[in-house]
């Protein structure tokens, strides 16, 4: 996002006791986001 290499994986639907067994959900490449520490803190 900013450029920096990203070192954490951020689920844009955010993973629940309901859907973390989706695999629509939990590792779906389109759910997936990778950021840095900084960036994955901004979007939360
Ligand atoms: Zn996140
Ligand atoms: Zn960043």
């Amino acid at each position: 996002m900013c450029g920096e290499i990203g070192t954490e994986v951020h689920h844009k639907v955010h993973l629940t006791p309901e859907n973390v067994g989706d695999p629509e959900i939990s590792i779906n490449q389109e759910n997936l986001m990778l950021l840095c520490n900084e960036c994955h803190n901004k979007v939360h």
